[in-house]
């Protein structure tokens, strides 16, 4: 069976700093309740969440194989 990674929030240690969710709006999304969900797309572009990681500040984001 095919293995699919998606970006995956550690929500205790995201400080809501916005910094993914201005970068990357069509896959980060602030929810009402105060904390960054991950959209959800068929493929995610790659680069782009390798690039969230990296700047993500609380160092929260990864990548997880469903
Ligand atoms: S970049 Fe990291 S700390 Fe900032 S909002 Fe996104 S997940 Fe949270």
């Amino acid at each position: 069976m095919e293995e699919h990674l998606v970006p995956s929030i550690e929500i205790g240690e995201c400080t809501l700093c916005q910094g993914c969710t201005e970068a990357y709006p069509e896959v980060f999304h602030e929810t009402e309740q105060g904390y960054v969900e991950v959209l959800y797309q068929k493929e995610y572009p790659v680069e782009q969440i390798d690039e969230a990681i990296k700047y993500c500040p609380a160092d929260c984001i990864s990548w997880e194989k469903t």
